[in-house]
């Protein structure tokens, strides 16, 4: 690759159609700065999105996702809302991709199915990011949506009048890069995820460099701002992983995140030192580890690696079983052999368990009900409050974060990736390392940061939020819906059913009342009053006046009032009603 390419597409479509650029005055004012508007993972932990924009160019940087909260009842994922950025999808020139991280990249086949652009956009990665890109693609039927570009540190992309080089990060997967981003007003360091203990030399190298040349904004990670403890390193929990595996008798199960490939491969190395082979149980696991092979980031001889099948055979020490089920997660790999649901594997007397990860705020409950089952089946467990070494975070620390602002010393700074509280952290840390509170702007979804000749601030809003992924089906699922199923979960549905007489409007026979999961339904006598209270209502329709829609409300409406005066329960209420 060249030093310098020129990526995106040509301006194509924008002479083409005038009437969709802006006035000439408004186009001044566009061309006098650079917007930087978050569409995600401000404010929240997740689905990292953040649209830069000058003149009439516009670069995406990360799409990510973010898993749903549970009172979001069977929602799957959720993405940013990119309405704003589909129609000025001819303007798009790039989306660039940081690292192959969930948060980062998980949304791009939803997100190019959104945009809907008539070429196929450019996306921007290292190699093991395209990697996990292509095969997340070719799931989803995507992959023409796209063009795949790789790109090297140190070379600079010109995406239309905007410029970006990437540089390495230290992170809790391979191949992770921060951004340096030239404008035209002034240069922005955007760090993504990083940790500074593991910065790779050329990186902070390359930072120093900028630094010297003075940067504009600093746009950072603060995830784990509350944290005052440096984080510890990965070579320390390789470590740890490969003592405990050394003292174990029996097999080896660990389990960490599919996307912690740094994780991966301390267990690999660790496997192969000690004779042991590994098995790999989960998909995610399995592909993730088959593209960091491939890529070459993960070396290890082919026959360390043997199928399930292969290691049940085998004697029991010379076992290592790779798993999904970090979180607890009922259906993964872990989580079936704790219950003694999985297909293949048992728990057996003498397993060493590993969880090498921590849970996720949330999950507490479901991690520890899991440690509990795999007690139960005789299993010795260790995870991470017992001993601490088991895991990394792939994040900076309060110290770590005040490192980089010293390291990049900009005039103004910006917290993302954070929560709110993270971000006041953020602030007070910044004030801390000499740059005043009123040069550090809280971003908000969809509000742009419009950075001028006289400095940055926060400025206008766009159209955001975000769209809810149900199975299949990208945006369909509302607040409508997701009021149903709450409803449902928590008062169960009645159904009420009756049969009219088309011609004179009355009931032909008594209605019927079915319920599920709503336990007063039980009670026949209160089935008995409420069908009463039902019959009541409709007898004060007069004759032919009632219509199908009316005589469906009136049923509803006062079987709702009856349930709820008496149970203070809102059961979903269906009426369904045949005309005879
Ligand atoms: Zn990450
Ligand atoms: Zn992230």
């Amino acid at each position: 690759m060249p030093q310098e390419s020129d990526g995106g597409r040509p301006r194509r479509r924008s002479a083409a159609s005038p009437s969709k650029s802006a006035g000439k005055g408004d186009q001044t004012k566009r061309t006098r700065r650079l917007r930087l508007i978050p569409l995600g993972g401000v404010g929240e932990v997740g689905k990292n999105c953040l649209l830069l924009e000058q003149g009439t160019d516009m670069v995406l940087i990360d799409v990510g996702v973010k898993f749903p909260e549970e009172e979001l009842l069977g929602i799957d994922l959720i993405i940013p809302d990119l309405s704003y950025v589909a129609e000025h999808v001819e303007q798009l020139r790039a989306i660039v991709i940081t690292h192959g991280h969930e948060d980062h990249l998980g949304a791009l086949p939803f997100v190019l199915r959104q945009l809907n652009s008539a070429y196929p956009v450019p996306v921007y990665g290292s190699r093991l990011v395209l990697g996990m890109a292509r095969a997340k693609l070719e799931e989803h039927r995507a992959l023409a949506l796209c063009d795949l570009q790789e790109i090297d540190f140190g070379t600079k992309v010109h995406l239309g009048s905007i410029r970006i080089e990437f540089f390495p990060v230290g992170h809790s997967i391979p191949d992770a890069s921060g951004l340096i981003i030239e404008s035209a007003f002034g240069t922005i360091v955007h760090t993504s995820d990083f940790k500074f203990g593991e910065m790779p030399q050329s990186g902070l190298d390359r930072l120093h460099a900028v630094a010297q040349h003075g940067v504009q904004l600093l746009l950072s990670d603060t995830v784990r701002i509350e944290s005052a403890e440096p984080t510890r390193s990965e070579a320390e929990v390789a470590k740890t992983i490969h003592d405990i595996m050394a003292a174990a008798d029996g097999r080896v199960i660990l389990t960490t995140f599919a996307s912690n490939l740094a994780r991966v491969n301390s267990v690999m190395q660790a496997a192969h030192q000690l004779g042991r082979h590994v098995a790999v149980a989960g998909r995610s696991l399995d592909r993730n580890l088959g593209i960091a092979r491939e890529e070459g980031y993960i070396k290890v001889p082919d026959d360390l690696l043997v199928s399930l099948d292969r290691a049940e055979k085998l004697p029991a020490n010379q076992v290592v079983l790779l798993t999904t089920g970090s979180q607890g997660e009922p259906s993964s790999a872990l989580g079936r052999m704790a219950v003694g649901e999985h297909r293949l594997l048992r728990i057996r007397q003498g397993d060493t368990i590993i969880l090498s990860s921590s849970p996720i705020p949330g999950n507490e409950q479901t991690v520890s009900s899991t440690i509990d089952n795999l007690f139960r089946a005789g299993a010795l467990v260790h995870y991470s409050p017992i001993t601490p070494a088991l895991h990394a975070s792939g994040h900076a620390s309060r110290r770590e974060i005040g490192q980089m602002m010293d390291l990049i010393k900009p005039a103004y700074a910006v917290p993302m990736h954070g929560e709110y509280r993270m971000m006041v952290l953020f602030r007070q840390l910044a004030a801390e390392h000499g740059i005043p509170a009123d040069h550090v702007l809280l971003p908000e979804i969809g509000r742009a940061i419009d950075v001028t000749q006289d400095g940055a601030r926060l400025g206008g809003t766009v159209a955001s939020g975000s769209v809810l992924v149900d199975g299949l089906t990208v945006g369909a699922v509302d607040h409508v819906v997701l009021r149903d199923r709450r409803a449902l979960a928590s008062d169960g549905i009645m159904v009420i059913s009756a049969a009219m007489d088309r011609a004179s409007g009355r009931l032909v026979r008594t209605p019927e009342i079915l319920a599920r999961g709503f336990l007063p339904a039980e009670d026949g006598q209160f089935l008995d009053e409420a069908v009463e209270r039902i019959e009541r209502s409709l007898r004060r329709g007069q004759p032919g006046e009632l219509e199908y829609r009316i005589v469906g409300e009136r049923m509803k409406e006062s079987l709702a009032g009856f349930v709820y005066q008496r149970t203070r329960l809102r059961p979903m209420i269906l009426p369904v009603i045949m005309e005879v």
